[in-house]
């Protein structure tokens, strides 16, 4: 059988050096990848003078599977969002950031395991018909809802929550004031919910999930949403489970899949070796599962959970004072 070959694009600032240690944990777990390093973000942009390389297309195309480092967007005109237009390019229609509490972290709560799906390629990112005044004192941004995008994510979670045997997907809305938009959504989503009659569908409305969640977030389970709702949710989720740096996400299209960490590219740490690599490992966990190597994916996960909870050379993140590299080494030697 021929190796899979995984698209690294290995991102900036502190985006090399974790995403070499990912690497490093791949290679140690027995995973006999391929790999073909392209360029995004401000190293292509230095290199080839552009953001998105025409080669980097065509390696994320070709190969179907991505593991990216965090990029860095250049602030000023002209520069679009590079996740934003990788999402729209590739069509990869459904964000999936799953948050599991790790012994060990100076987390809130434990015993936490939910998964957030949002929408990633509408609602308030469609980017349509911004309209800002001549005065300059208007501004308006369109949200669009359409029924086949709300149809093929709510369809998403519901078959998510059935593979990995899931019992409730709660459909977060705002129906009651965004009649239109979110209304649609919700109409959707409950038609798809209907289908599932083994998992069970709960509605909520976004603001009453966010204090359930802060209040009792083990009820939670898989939660299903728009765009603009799912990003702010899953950065509260993050929250939950001790930050950013726990937090891995999965941009899933029909026929290609980006893998990354949640957070950025942190260029107040960057060279400096304090970055914790667990998003990025938890990214690539996340890539194992989708290509159907769950005994790999288990070994590693079991291998940083022990790192974290024994507090063997943890990143100061996690309370520890060690480096990227010494945490790295901790996780390799369990393997
Ligand atoms: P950030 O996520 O890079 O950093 C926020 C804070 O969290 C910083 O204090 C940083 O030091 C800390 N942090 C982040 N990751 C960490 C890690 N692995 N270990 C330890 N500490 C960590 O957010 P920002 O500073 O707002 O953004 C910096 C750049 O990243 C911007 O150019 C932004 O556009 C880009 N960005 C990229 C992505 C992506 O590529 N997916 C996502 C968000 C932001």
């Amino acid at each position: 059988m021929s190796k899979q070959t995984i698209t690294v694009i290995k991102g900036d600032g502190i985006g090399p050096s974790i995403v070499e240690a990912a690497i490093a944990v791949l290679e140690k777990a027995g995973c006999e990848f391929d790999y073909e390093y392209v360029d995004a973000g401000l190293t292509a942009l230095e290199k080839t003078g552009e953001l998105l390389p025409q080669a980097t297309l065509d390696a994320i195309a070709r190969n179907k599977i991505t593991l990216k480092g965090p990029l860095t967007t250049p602030v000023g005109e002209g520069f679009t969002s590079i996740n934003v237009t990788l999402r729209k390019k590739f069509n990869l229609y459904a964000n999936v950031r799953p948050v599991i509490s790790f012994k060990g972290t100076k987390a809130r709560y434990d015993n936490i395991d939910i998964i957030t799906i949002r929408e990633n390629t509408e609602g308030m990112y469609s980017g349509h018909g911004q309209v800002v005044s001549a005065d300059g004192l208007v501004a308006e941004a369109t949200s669009i809802v359409t029924k086949e995008g709300a149809r093929r994510i709510a369809e998403f979670a519901f078959e998510t929550a059935r593979r990995e045997k899931r019992k409730k997907v709660t459909i977060v809305h705002k129906a009651n004031i965004l009649k239109s938009t979110s209304g649609l959504f919700l109409k959707t989503a409950r038609e798809v919910a209907a289908n599932y009659p083994d998992i069970e569908a709960q509605e909520m409305i976004v603001d009453n999930t966010c204090m359930q969640l802060v209040m009792n977030p083990q009820q939670f389970d898989v939660i299903v949403t728009t765009n603009l709702f799912g990003d702010i949710l899953s950065d509260l989720c993050a929250g939950l489970v001790g930050g950013l740096g726990m937090a891995p996400g999965a941009n899933i299209g029909a026929d290609c899949a980006i893998f990354e960490a949640v957070h950025g590219s942190a260029p107040d740490i960057a060279g400096k070796n304090l970055a914790n690599p667990s998003s990025v490992i938890l990214a690539s966990i996340q890539m194992l599962e989708y290509l159907g190597m769950q005994d790999k994916a288990e070994k590693i996960r079991s291998a940083l959970a022990d790192v974290i909870a024994s507090g063997d050379r943890t990143t100061r993140d996690l309370g520890g004072s060690f480096g990227t590299t010494d945490f790295t080494a901790a996780v390799l030697e369990r393997l």
